[in-house]
């Protein structure tokens, strides 16, 4: 098989090329090819296989026995063949038999042949079929063989969809047309409904040989001109930093656009006959099957990357730009993608985005954060999402338990409708008392105000009837950002949040940058340690990159100048953490005066309690601070060593633990004591019976998610703060064996609004 040149796959393609345009039957046409193949690749046997009522039949061979043909089938996953289509892999192997999967078919007199490898057809990233090849002579193929082999699988895969061999090729995927329920990981709950419209229509390669392999290459040459000056467009955008911060930015998608590598294989496959198109389709797909065996996370981030490059250029070689948020939405929208970053998701009209489901997706990703921020469900890691529904089908979305229902049969809708009519009962009976005080049943008032980072949040804080905005997550608007936001950026975003909140409070949070919100263009971040959150973070970060932190007090200074400026450090661990944050905040004070920039009134400087070890050295802190806010989120996760993105352990340690109501409430009587007012703004304090229990405790103000306003205040409305104070005393000093249990029995017998 002295297959070793680009040329000689162009022999087969041209020949290919023949066969297709020629006249005769798919069938006698397919007979041809393998005889084709296996002549030019001095192969033995070639054989297709094709995807039929989900069974990998043999369709055409030569060098196995004739009678084999439309008689041998193969389940997916069925013997080497059916792993090379279920698994989308490669097989090269020098010995079939020794194989795991090997299934060996009497019928095809196959047992003299030793080598074989086999690629898969694929359409639209889903397999067809397969293209295999055997030799008497036990040996591995080597890599050119193998790419000359994938080369003419892609061609195969279009004449087979032209010719309709196969179920459901034109649309390159296998699928029954009922109802089908999925199920994923609850990302944002919510419950929704809409049709699915894909975030990213697809390229289709229609045209997979080239006529003018001059012209293709001119193409693809143009099409990386076009995608670098994309990427270099971007990096430009960057409005902050030193000149060596410049350089870092985008560095990742820099680094592939000019990759010598990738170009240089997107060339091979044209030299080899292959349209701009399939070419870097056919590239793709070889990545795509290597990075398969590989575990590695990171790596499989920056692959996605990679991917995502890949079907930019695919996108600009065709003509075919933008995503569906470019289109624009017709109707309600269950948004289809691989994945998605948070800027994306922000650029759809959010009155018909209803839901998002995603192939991947993790709990902590920032498009999650953002969707959450948002209030669009998301169900996330449903990995045959794209191929099992149709652009425009209806889709159900259920958040609250991570599934969904492509195309539901009426008995299924209805049963949906019904739940979602409950739920929005629910919601309107909050609503009703959204806007009514916050006020226990012995006349106890209780702060409730809302957690918020995008400008859009500051808009809804009127209607979701909070007293104001007690964190605001400014590291938001860098995760949104494809370049750094620099100090102008900034100061227009807190302005905007400030006119929008009116008089009422809004505390800014210094970024917490790092740990699982690591950004693209700051890869000394990017690159950080195993253990991420305990890492190099948030006032960590921003106290050593005192650039960023400048800049930030600057535009927070700017923003509220004649007004007061509440500003809070994240991720505190020790005093002189907030002494050194507080001090390079004065330091800014003096470059505005000496600006003659108008300077906010006052400024009060709070600190966030989320490392345990600051409650040990509350003594010294707190004669130091105007406000206290403890971020449960990440308090917990360290007190119970158990990370908060990690879904395996979401249920298993409960925020009612005494071991966390304990700890808050020492830290809760320590503050009152010293006079300093402290707030609860993890998301803890927005689920009513944590809240409850947190009354209990002492806890009068809270930090919450915007849709919890309304439960949360049907509880206090509901509480006599008294009797659980007293309660919560006794069950602290003798604990029960289910905290849970007992506060929920209490709630219920005292007619307090939990659920
Ligand atoms: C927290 O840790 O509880 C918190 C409010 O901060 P974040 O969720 O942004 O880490
Ligand atoms: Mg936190």
């Amino acid at each position: 098989m002295p297959l070793s040149a680009a040329a000689s796959a162009r022999e087969i393609l041209t020949g290919l090329h023949e066969i297709m345009a020629g006249r005769g039957s798919a069938q006698s046409k397919l007979d041809k090819v393998v005889d084709l193949i296996a002549d030019a690749m001095e192969s033995e046997v070639c054989s297709i296989y094709l995807l039929r009522d989900n069974k990998l039949e043999l369709y055409a061979t030569h060098g196995l026995r004739k009678e084999a043909v439309h008689v041998t089938r193969l389940g997916m996953g069925e013997g080497l063949v059916g792993t090379i289509a279920a698994e989308g892999r490669i097989l090269n192997l020098a010995e079939a038999a020794d194989h795991p999967a090997f299934a060996y078919r009497p019928e095809t007199g196959e047992e003299s042949f030793h080598s074989f490898a086999g690629v898969p057809i694929v359409r639209l990233e889903s397999p067809i079929g397969v293209l295999a090849v055997q030799h008497v002579e036990p040996r591995r193929y080597e890599e050119v063989e193998i790419e000359a082999l994938q080369t003419v699988a892609m061609v195969l895969s279009e004449m087979i969809a032209a010719a309709r061999l196969v179920d459901g090729a034109r649309r390159g995927r296998i699928r029954s047309s009922g109802p089908l329920r999925l199920s994923g990981l609850k990302l944002v709950s919510g419950m929704a409904k809409g049709e699915a419209v894909f975030h990213q229509p697809r390229v289709i390669v229609e045209h997979t040989v080239a006529d003018d392999v001059e012209a293709e290459r001119d193409r693809v040459y143009s099409a990386f001109r076009k995608m670098r000056e994309q990427i270099d467009a971007m990096t430009k955008d960057a409005e902050f930093g030193t000149a060596g911060e410049h350089q870092e930015i985008l560095e990742t998608y820099k680094m592939f656009a000019y990759d010598e590598g990738w170009s240089r294989r997107i060339n091979e496959a044209i030299d080899s006959g292959l349209t701009a198109e399939a070419a870097i389709e056919r590239v793709q797909q070889r990545t795509r099957a290597r990075m398969q065996d590989i575990d590695d996370p990171l790596l499989k981030d920056r692959m996605h990357d990679l991917e995502d490059l890949s079907n930019r250029l695919l996108r600009i070689v065709s003509g075919r730009f933008g995503t569906a948020a470019q289109t624009g939405l017709a109707r309600d929208t269950v948004l289809i993608a691989r994945n998605l970053g948070p800027a994306e998701l922000l650029e759809y009209d959010r009155r018909r985005l209803k839901a998002v489901v995603l192939e991947e997706g993790s709990l902590t990703a920032h498009m999650t954060i953002v969707a959450r921020a948002m209030g669009v469900p998301v169900v996330g890691r449903i990995p045959d999402i794209r191929h099992s529904v149709e652009e425009s089908e209806q889709i159900l979305v259920d958040g609250d338990n991570g599934s969904v229902i492509i195309r539901p049969s009426r008995a299924l809708l209805s049963g949906f409708e019904h739940r979602l009519a409950t739920r929005q009962k629910k919601r309107a009976e909050f609503e009703a008392v959204r806007n009514l005080p916050a006020v226990t049943l012995d006349g106890v008032p209780v702060s409730v105000m809302v957690n918020a980072g995008l400008a859009e949040d500051a808009a809804n804080l009127d209607p979701s009837g909070a007293d104001g905005i007690g964190l605001f997550r400014t590291e938001f608007q860098f995760l949104v950002s494809a370049t750094l936001p620099g100090r102008e950026r900034q100061q227009r975003l807190y302005t905007k949040v400030l006119a929008a909140a009116g008089d009422k409070p809004v505390i800014f949070r210094t970024v917490d940058i790092g740990g699982d919100k690591a950004l693209p263009y700051l890869t000394d971040i990017r690159d950080e340690a195993e253990n991420p959150s305990m890492g190099w973070r948030a006032l960590r970060l921003s106290l050593d990159r005192s650039t960023l932190m400048k800049a930030q007090a600057r535009a927070l200074i700017e923003a509220c100048g004649g007004k007061t400026l509440r500003v809070m450090f994240p991720m505190i661990s020790e005093p002189w953490e907030f002494d050194e944050a507080r001090a390079l905040f004065e330091e800014q004070v003096a470059w505005a005066r000496k600006g003659h920039r108008k300077l906010p009134s006052r400024i009060d400087f709070g600190a966030m309690l989320e490392v345990p070890a600051l409650a040990e050295v509350l003594d010294q802190l707190l004669p130091k601070i105007d406000f206290l806010s403890i971020g449960t989120n990440d308090l917990t996760q360290f007190l119970f060593a158990a990370d908060r993105g990690d879904p395996r352990l979401a249920e298993r340690y409960d925020w009612l633990s005494p071991a966390i109501l304990r700890f808050l409430r020492r830290v809760s009587t320590q503050a009152r004591e010293a006079g300093v007012p402290v707030r609860v703004c993890g998301e803890m304090g927005g689920r009513p019976l944590e809240a409850m229990a947190l009354i209990g405790i002492g806890i009068e103000q809270f930090s919450i998610t915007p849709a919890a306003v309304g439960p949360l205040k049907a509880m206090v409305r509901s509480l006599d703060s008294g009797k659980i104070r007293i309660r919560m005393e006794q069950l602290l000093d003798r604990p029960p064996a289910n905290m849970r249990k007992t506060l929920g029995e209490w709630a219920r017998r005292h007619k307090v609004a939990t659920d």
